[in-house]
């Protein structure tokens, strides 16, 4: 399969993952399956929830924030980044992480704001920064691992203070990266697990290991560990894109990000064909802060291509 198919299954499978599970968002376990009771058969993309059908939520909404800025610069301008999400979030998004609207509307300088916030209130190890991070995987694959690593860490970093959602999203990264070089991601866990920093490492480890399940985790899913623990597991466990992402869904609670996450993953393991065009067709991704774009299946295939492949 050609690296392209890969790369457009990660960013475009990431926005459907999120635009399926956003109805869900906060809802039980198994409500997509009682739905939709049967594979291939249409009207998945229900809507519901303030959502329209096929609309994507701030994960994919930020994931082309920070797709558009790498492109626009020519590479990796933080400062540049910060001021994108910064002019999203003051134009009132239908849906934006409590940690991230207080980062970006702290007034503080943005290689300080997640810090500061970080020291007041201890808490953001959420999955606000893995959830975003279809589009740099993308990007930074080049860099081989340490530099895709770091660079995941770095743009965590922007919004979350604690260092636990940088490694995880730096292992997202590197997850992406094997996967797009058509290599299986599941097998260099254990590998990606090595340039973990070590404080973190055995939490990472737990998540990923081939015997947990998500009834295992102990927070909630939206936090950083069992959101990506999840999005492994739903890989791991299914054998289609479809598959991954409906697994992701009925997990319930954080529903379109766990989904956004297994859906970059599966996208570039499946590539993009096996992203079901029912979905594709319905899936849109407003952009609130820009001129009242809203991009589309094909605006997503654009940037992608741009991001490099
Ligand atoms: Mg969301």
């Amino acid at each position: 399969m050609p690296r392209l198919d890969r790369a457009l299954g990660a960013v475009i499978g990431s926005a459907v993952g999120d635009a399926l599970g956003a109805p869900f968002e906060f809802g039980p376990e198994g409500a997509f399956s009682a739905r939709f009771p049967t594979a291939g058969h249409g009207g998945e993309m229900c809507g519901g929830g303030g959502w329209e059908p096929g609309e994507a939520t701030d994960d994919t909404q930020m994931a082309v924030l920070v797709g558009e800025s790498l492109v626009e610069c020519g590479g990796l301008e933080l400062p540049d980044v910060f001021r994108r999400f910064q002019r999203w979030a003051a134009a009132e998004p239908k849906d934006i992480g409590l940690q991230t609207e207080a980062v970006l509307g702290s007034g503080d300088p943005w290689d300080l704001a997640a810090a500061l916030h970080f020291q007041t209130s201890q808490r953001a190890a959420g999955n606000g920064a893995l959830m975003r991070a279809a589009t740099s995987g993308v990007y930074f694959a080049p860099l081989g691992r340490d530099g895709t690593m770091d660079a995941g860490r770095r743009l965590a970093a922007l919004t979350h203070g604690d260092r636990a959602a940088w490694e995880g999203t730096a292992i997202l990264h590197e997850l992406l990266r094997v996967a797009l070089a058509g290599d299986d991601p599941l097998a260099a866990v254990p590998e990606s697990l090595t340039a973990v920093h070590p404080d973190h490492r055995d939490r990472y480890a737990t998540v990923l290991a081939p015997a947990w399940h998500p009834d295992l985790a102990t927070e909630f899913n939206g936090a950083v560990w069992p959101c990506l623990g999840s999005a492994v597991w739903a890989l791991r466990t299914t054998s289609s894109y479809e598959d991954a992402v409906r697994a992701a869904v009925d997990l319930g609670g954080d529903t379109d990000t766990v989904a956004a996450v297994t859906g970059a993953l599966a996208g570039a393991v499946h590539g993009v064909g096996a992203v079901p065009e029912r979905w594709t067709d319905v899936l849109h991704v407003p952009l609130p802060g820009f001129g009242g774009r809203v991009l589309r299946t094909a605006d997503l295939a654009a940037l992608t291509r741009l991001l490099g492949s």
